[in-house]
């Protein structure tokens, strides 16, 4: 039986425009849209004067400046990343430079090298933080203090930011309400993304609001559901093998029934990330390096249940 993944699509909001979402957040979505970034990206403000920015977003000057002129009377004391992706990261240097604020995040971009092929919406690789943050530090404002959650899987440095009073935590790419997120090797990592779900299901969050899209407010159904479509998909590669299917661009065609050929790569790379995964635990070999080229094989044959 497939996994119930409870979508949420609804999303209400003009581009360029800061909206109030909630008491004390504000959101700006940038004029990016696509397979990978659903409307855009959701630049959130939170705080009221001195404010907080989380995922500055894109070079796109013209969001870089409705950022800036929308904020133009406040003070921006905090810039927050959640990970180093062309759609999050590099608008922080230009919000940096216009209001001095530092820019906190786990660290640079990691995994894989400059210029290569990996992740679909690319590396940030001219983002360094001036804070590193690690998992389970506190960042203060003015009037509000976050915990950064480190959720590696996504990235390895990717980092959910919570706001323990009203229950909110800012998923980033880690839990999204209107897609999978892709695990793409070498940065994106299985057995990590699976580790950083499970780090999320005995937290108190009441409400997610991920980067991409509307917020996710039933967060434990949600994540429960993530769990369960990859234990599926794990099923699905498992099964491939057994039935000879050793290549990942078979698998895709097999397991991806009815697939927008925009995403195919992008599926590819997600079956590759749970045969790596499945390498490490030693169930699945490969013939030379694990890459989405190589042939795959089950390692040892065991007895069916
Ligand atoms: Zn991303």
């Amino acid at each position: 039986m497939a996994a119930d993944i409870p979508y949420r699509r609804d999303i209400t909001f003009e581009y360029g425009r800061l909206e109030q979402i909630a008491p004390g957040l504000r959101r700006i979505v940038a004029r990016n849209p696509g397979p990978f970034t659903f409307r855009g990206t959701g630049t959130y403000v939170v705080g009221d004067g001195k404010v907080a920015v989380i995922d500055p977003g894109p070079d796109l000057p013209d969001h870089i400046d409705a950022v800036l002129a929308s904020l133009s009377g406040e003070t921006v004391t905090h810039i927050l990343v959640t990970h180093t992706h062309r759609d999050h990261s590099p608008a922080a240097a230009a919000v940096k430079a216009a209001t001095g604020a530092p820019t906190y995040g786990f660290g640079p971009h990691m995994g894989g090298r400059r210029g290569e092929a990996g992740a679909e919406e690319g590396g940030d690789w001219d983002f360094a933080p001036d804070i590193t943050v690690h998992d389970g530090d506190w960042i203060e404002g003015d009037g509000w203090r976050f915990e950064a959650v480190h959720t590696p899987g996504h990235t390895s440095n990717h980092l959910c930011f919570a706001l323990p009073d009203p229950g909110i935590l800012f998923s980033g790419d880690h839990v999204m309400g209107w897609s999978t997120s892709v695990i793409a090797p070498p940065d994106g990592n299985m057995a990590d993304y699976m580790a950083s779900l499970d780090k999320l299901l005995p937290r108190r969050d009441a409400l997610y609001w991920p980067t991409h899209g509307p917020a996710i407010t039933e967060p434990q159904r949600h994540v429960r559901a993530f769990i369960a479509h990859r234990r599926e998909r794990e099923a699905g590669v498992l099964d491939c093998l057994r039935a000879g299917i050793g290549r990942v661009d078979a698998m895709v065609a097999r397991l991806y029934v009815g697939l927008d050929p925009s995403l195919r790569r992008a599926a590819g790379r997600s079956v590759l990330a749970h045969l790596v995964d499945l390498i490490e635990r030693d169930i699945v070999a490969s013939d030379g390096a694990a890459t989405v080229e190589a042939q795959y094989r089950l390692r040892h044959v065991r007895p069916s249940a």
